[in-house]
């Protein structure tokens, strides 16, 4: 890992993640172009595993260095990433403090106690709803949080919503970049286009970072499900930005690198629209991949209806990166119980 050498990583994770081609959903969808999938909701034996153990890699140890006994992180009531803070909290014997926000106009009669947050709890993590609506920027209550455990006699570590806003948060997946290259020589293949979901920004970022030293930032395309496109944007390009000169790349990062379709996102960020769902049901049906209804639905939906407007040429190879996510879909049960 050339570009990362300078940085310490805390292992949380199995190693490489799988790369598979999805053969049945590229045939369902005219066979003019080879789907396949780098499986990141597979990448860890931690609370079901997910993109934001790659990036906690490289947080860890600093947090550690800082001498912190809590964590501290910020998310929706169903966010993957707090379940993770809470995950390597508990592997790292430490205290977890989740400010859990209400970020999805959902009501459905379970979605605060199942999925992500259900585990949470489980691994012990004190995690505490709040009335704040979605905003993928820093928070006071999340500044409160650190003061409480302060206050406690803690020594608190703060890692911002989806682990985005940290100094070293688009590390990880600069490293998703290099490990792609190594297997695709090995493999003896490439991939044209990398399809990811983006929220909070620093997944796609670290890509960009990632995939600029072989002239591939402008093919991660970018599907956003924030639904603040204008704020996603900016974040992505500042973080790959601020990635970039952490790493030491030597290009800069152009506004034609940063590619994010914003067509995908509605109605709202955690709300599915129809085309999500049934995105979601034809890459169960096609492969058994299951995606959730938050973040991989839609970017499931994106790629879906980019192959059917041809935007990929015809004959591209296309990675899906399957970031995770899964727990949440149990939030919605009533939307899912006919499949
Ligand atoms: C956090 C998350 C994303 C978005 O990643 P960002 O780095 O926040 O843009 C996508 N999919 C899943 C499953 C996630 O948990």
């Amino acid at each position: 890992m050339t570009l990362l050498k300078n940085f310490e990583r805390y292992p949380l994770t199995f190693g490489p993640t799988p790369v598979e081609p999805l053969q049945r959903l590229s045939e369902a969808l005219g066979g003019k172009v080879e789907i396949w999938a780098k499986r990141e909701d597979c990448n860890s034996g931690l609370a079901l595993g997910g993109n934001k153990l790659r990036k906690l890699e490289y947080i860890v140890p600093d947090a550690i260095a800082a001498g912190a006994d809590t964590l501290v992180s910020i998310g929706g009531v169903q966010s993957n990433h707090t379940r993770l803070v809470a995950a390597v909290a508990a592997k790292l014997g430490m205290g977890c403090r989740l400010v859990q926000e209400s970020w999805v106009p959902v009501d459905d009669a379970v979605y605060d106690r199942v999925g992500n947050i259900l585990l949470s709890r489980l691994m012990g993590a004190d995690s505490r709803i709040v009335d704040d609506g979605f905003d993928i920027g820093i928070r006071d209550s999340w500044k409160e949080a650190m003061q409480e455990v302060r206050e406690a006699g803690g020594v608190p570590y703060g890692i911002p919503a989806g682990a985005s806003e940290h100094k070293f948060g688009g590390l990880g997946y600069v490293g998703f970049a290099e490990e792609l290259r190594a297997q695709e020589a090995q493999l003896g293949l490439g991939f044209d286009y990398i399809v990811v979901c983006v929220v909070t920004g620093s997944t796609q970022a670290g890509m960009i970072a990632g995939f600029k030293a072989d002239g591939r930032a402008g093919r991660v395309i970018g599907i956003d499900a924030s639904a603040t496109i204008d704020q996603t944007r900016k974040q992505v390009a500042r973080i790959a930005r601020n990635t970039a000169a952490l790493i030491g790349l030597e290009q800069e990062i152009t506004d034609e690198d940063v590619h994010i379709n914003p067509d995908y996102a509605y109605p709202a960020y955690g709300v599915p629209s129809a085309e999500t769902s049934a995105a979601m049901r034809l890459a169960a049906r096609a492969e058994g991949m299951i995606t959730d209804p938050v973040y991989e639905g839609k970017s499931m939906q994106g790629m879906i209806d980019l192959i059917e407007k041809d935007f990929f040429p015809v004959g591209s190879r296309i990675l899906y990166a399957h970031l995770g996510g899964v727990p949440a879909i149990n939030a919605y049960s009533y939307r899912y119980r006919k499949g």
